[in-house]
């Protein structure tokens, strides 16, 4: 399948998870095998040569990224949403339109100097990335970027990750 083929799965939800807002549900996407597969191939091939681990971020990061993972060899790491990992290396609060959010980073499983891609579905206001490379590089990681399905590219994503290169299928 080709790949805008497999990205036109992804179904457009008005007034989701809130009045006013134009949810892209990826699950259509995903249940596809074909879209699925092509998906990931995509992400998996646009991956820089010498990462060599996945940050997922909760939860449909870790759909992406095992998947991914499998693909090109290399391991997947949860970035987690509070009271899921048994130990926690590191956490970070960050804002959301209406109130706040916080991602874990488990512990003993990045090492300072590890190149590291972060993994999630979609690209929006980037508070969520931003907060999984504040906790990657608190660990000492080289973040080697952020890799998605889709970017909301109104929302400006983008400004808050700086220089770090953000990889998407599709831009919106
Ligand atoms: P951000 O922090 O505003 O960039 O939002 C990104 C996070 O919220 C990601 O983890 C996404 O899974 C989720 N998200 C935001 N908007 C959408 C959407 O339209 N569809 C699916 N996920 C979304």
């Amino acid at each position: 399948m080709l790949l805008d083929e497999a990205l036109d799965r992804i179904a457009e939800v008005p007034d989701f998870p809130e009045p006013g807002v134009l949810f892209r549900d990826l699950t259509p996407l995903l249940a596809d095998p074909a879209a699925f597969a092509a998906t990931v191939d995509a992400l998996a091939a646009g991956l820089p040569e010498d990462t060599g681990l996945l940050a997922a971020v909760e939860a449909r990061g870790f759909l992406l990224a095992a998947a991914i993972g499998y693909s090109r060899g290399i391991g997947v790491v949860p970035v987690r949403k509070p009271g899921k990992l048994p130990a926690v290396a590191d956490r970070i609060e960050y804002e959301l339109e209406y109130g706040s959010a916080v991602l874990e980073l488990p512990a003993g499983l990045v090492a300072a100097g590890d190149r590291v891609t972060v993994v999630d579905d979609v690209l929006a206001t980037g508070g969520t990335a931003a907060a999984a490379v504040g906790l990657l590089e608190r660990a000492g990681a080289r973040v080697d970027g952020v890799t998605v399905v889709l970017e909301l590219a109104a929302l400006g994503g983008r400004a808050l990750l700086g220089s770090r290169p953000v990889r998407a299928l599709r831009v919106l």
